[in-house]
């Protein structure tokens, strides 16, 4: 009588697992001499393309003028030949469809001499516009699989780089894909307008402050990923990782993370090998990454960038996201970007780091050490406060995807609800501003001293940090915490982009109207209008603790939403409101705003679908059949038992028998809902619907058979268990 043989062989190989060695072949080089040797950045361009043509490139990238369409034979021969001398044979058109995902369509440079030989070549009009097949990508009805047209257009702004494999290496271009329409169809199209959009008014409002000299602002972002990592062969020892990327069945460990040992802990020997390596690779394309740490939860990491534009730092993120999953395979373990791989345990989020910012002005959320007499950063952070108040549910709704649901809303940080944490010292400027029509003083940080001579004094930062919040100044910028690990940041960045463009546009334009182009009148104009953003909107404002239920209840009486669920936030999106402000800045229309409607609630569904089946399968073919094999040897012994006239204790054998038992029902009333589902696929006729039957029936009755096995597991004799469990997943490196 044989255990279970795969979960057994999984955990020896694991036990056995042999460092690479060497590691990596690290020549000792310094940082400096690869760090962004793959990309074809500013410096390249300066030195391969003529100075008139690198200037008009320039502006394109700096101050986000027009492409001058003429240059691009010559960028692209430029691109190819160094290219080319990089060990390229490919070039792909890189592009984000609205999955999240990256999708890439890859051409070789040759073409046929008629000689019998090939020449390479790239033209411009092939690196300014690509054609991939685009009928199975989603579009929400925008576009029929008949006109099946997408195009990719060049994005210059986010540079191109070589995608290094051991045979070959590719040039990538980051492209804008969009429909025969002219529609997005992507996640970057959208970004890219957002970013003009907020640039205009940012602008306008920086000269209406006094500026003469007001350079192109751009949206800046951070972004901090966490993940986790597994041995890959406990992953292939579990379908539910395999095909949801969560495990959809797991009793809670005996020790989990309740002595929070692990954060910031020593990282282990072979996953900092591996974040070296990721980091590496980061560095050669340019990407700045910059801190590592451990996680909350066991076996979960942390990787953040310096931030950089965010049409960039949404770029590069997909890419890292990429890295981290392509290097992990190279050190025997597999990435988990899921939003909660592991129930109970803390789940992965992506804070979005975003600000604003020029280079006459710098960052325009930086409060100086007294915040109170900085009137431009007052006015900015005001129009956040008034954006994220006026457009919680917005921004509620693009962080809302069947991942995040197992964190927003549900026991884990954050909560659904969005507030602002501002910290001590805003709080303090803004309730004076509140109280008196303005503020006159900024709370001193001082010095914090630690009773211990030989330590040097430390300043003491103004405010504290306040993880539980969703939405958090931190310093000198906002931290958008809400956002799955898994996500694309192109969606969130779109939203705090656009609901801050009709802020500031809001802002200009009241000062506009009360100082009637007089600036002497710009002083009391501006308090004015800070009072009415805080007395409006200061209810969003919340510096307490976002988990505790007293926050609900206080939520719901200053009237914040709490949208739990991905199928009560999503709706949000195509609010009249909503469309008037998308639509008045450029930045998507109602058709792309339903388009996407569409899509992510199919997305919802077809998630829920695979993990019901999955779910269902691995109930019914891994556990049902181990439930029953000890069940039987429990039998055999109790029948041995009586004929030796020995006691037996039936405890094990009834729990057992009883929960077969159960199983057997809440298998067959998940089933008979995944018929009723449908076949998922590319088949759901009204999206919304198949969401809400998701949400409401299927993910209930999957919880009943989860409960049960769960249990199970914690009965079942350990040898004949057929999954690798919590413990070992999370704790056997
Ligand atoms: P914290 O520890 O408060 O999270 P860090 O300085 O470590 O702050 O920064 C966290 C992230 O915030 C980093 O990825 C960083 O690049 C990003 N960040 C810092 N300044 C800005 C900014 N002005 N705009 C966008 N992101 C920023
Ligand atoms: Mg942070």
């Amino acid at each position: 009588m044989s255990g279970s043989t795969s979960r057994l062989n999984a955990i020896s190989a694991v036990t056995n697992y042999v460092p690479l060695s060497p590691p990596l072949n690290f020549v000792e080089t310094p940082l400096s001499s690869f760090y962004g040797k793959n990309v074809f950045n500013l410096q390249v361009m300066k030195e391969r393309l003529p100075k008139s043509i690198f200037k008009s490139v320039l502006k394109t990238i700096e101050a986000g003028e027009p492409l001058d369409a003429s240059v691009s034979d010559t960028v692209a021969s430029a691109m190819k030949d160094w290219a080319i001398e990089n060990g390229a044979t490919h070039y792909a058109h890189v592009f984000y469809p609205l999955t999240g995902l990256t999708a890439e369509k890859h051409d070789s440079f040759l073409s046929p001499d008629g000689l019998g030989g090939a020449v390479t070549e790239f033209s411009g009009a092939q690196l300014i516009q690509g054609e991939p097949d685009a009928s199975s990508f989603p579009s929400g009805g925008i576009r029929a699989t008949f006109e099946a047209r997408g195009y990719t257009a060049w994005d210059v702004t986010s540079p191109a780089y070589i995608l290094e494999n051991a045979n070959g290496t590719t040039l990538c271009i980051p492209t804008a894909f969009f429909s025969w329409t002219g529609e997005a169809l992507d996640k970057k199209t959208p970004l890219l307008r957002s970013m003009k959009a907020v640039n205009t008014q940012a602008q306008r409002l920086l000269k209406l402050l006094g500026h003469d000299k007001v350079g192109h602002v751009s949206a800046t972002c951070g972004p901090e990923q966490e993940y986790f990592l597994i041995d890959r062969n406990f992953y292939f020892a579990r379908p539910d990782l395999i095909s949801t990327g969560r495990t959809l069945f797991g009793a809670p460990p005996p020790k989990g993370q309740e002595f929070a040992d692990q954060y910031f802990g020593a990282i282990p020997d072979r996953v900092l090998a591996f974040m070296l390596e990721v980091e590496r690779e980061c560095y050669k394309l340019g990407i700045p990454v910059k801190t590592r740490h451990n996680e909350v939860a066991p076996s979960q990491y942390e990787i953040a960038p310096i931030y950089e534009n965010a049409n960039v730092a949404a770029d590069h993120q997909q890419l890292t996201m990429l890295t981290l999953k392509k290097v992990a395979e190279k050190y025997g373990m597999v990435c988990l970007l899921h939003e909660k791989p592991f129930a109970g345990v803390n789940g992965s989020g992506k804070h979005c780091n975003w600000s604003l910012g020029n280079a006459t002005q710098g960052n325009l959320l930086e409060p100086g050490k007294t915040p109170h007499e900085n009137m431009q950063f007052l006015v900015f952070c005001a129009a956040v406060i008034r954006a994220v108040h006026k457009n919680s549910k917005l921004l509620r709704a693009v962080v809302a995807h069947a991942g995040n649901d197992h964190r927003l809303g549900a026991n884990e940080a954050p909560p659904a609800i969005i507030s602002i944490f501002l910290g001590d010292q805003l709080k303090d400027v803004f309730d004076q501003i509140k109280a008196s029509g303005a503020a006159k003083t900024s709370k001193q940080p001082g010095v914090m001293t630690v009773g211990v001579d030989t330590l040097p004094p430390l300043p003491k930062d103004a405010g504290d940090r306040n993880r539980t919040s969703p939405f958090a100044f931190t310093g000198n910028k906002f931290e958008f915490r809400a956002v799955g690990s898994g996500q694309s940041l192109s969606g969130p960045l779109v939203a705090l982009n656009t609901i801050m463009t009709e802020s500031l546009d809001y802002c200009a334009t009241e000062l506009e109207k009360a100082t009637g182009g007089d600036s002497s009148k710009l002083i009391p104009a501006v308090q004015s209008l800070l009072k009415k953003i805080v007395d409006e909107h200061g209810s969003v404002i919340f510096n307490g603790d976002g988990y505790s239920e007293e926050w609900h209840a206080e939520a719901e009486k200053r009237g914040l939403p709490n949208l739990r669920q991905t199928i009560d936030a999503l709706p949000s999106i195509v609010e009249p409101e909503v469309i008037a402000m998308f639509e008045k800045y450029g930045v998507l229309t109602a058709r792309e705003l339903q388009s996407r409607k569409e899509i992510y609630f199919e997305q919802y569904a077809l998630t829920l679908a695979v993990e019901a089946k999955q779910c269902y399968e691995i109930a019914r073919t891994i556990i049902y059949p181990a439930a029953v094999r000890y069940q039987s040897e429990l039998a055999g012994a109790a029948a041995n038992c009586k004929a030796a006239g020995v006691e037996f204790d039936t405890t094990v054998l009834s729990k057992i028998s009883g929960l077969i038992k159960d199983l057997g029902g809440k298998l067959s009333a998940l089933d008979t809902l995944s018929h009723e589902m449908g076949g998922g696929g590319h088949g759901v006729a009204n999206p919304a619907e198949a969401a809400k039957f998701c949400a409401e029936k299927v993910k209930p009755a999957m919880a009943d058979v989860r409960n049960i096995c769960d249990e199970l597991e914690s009965l079942v004799a350990d040898d004949y268990w057929p999954l690798p469990t919590y413990q070992e997943m999370l704790f056997i490196k």
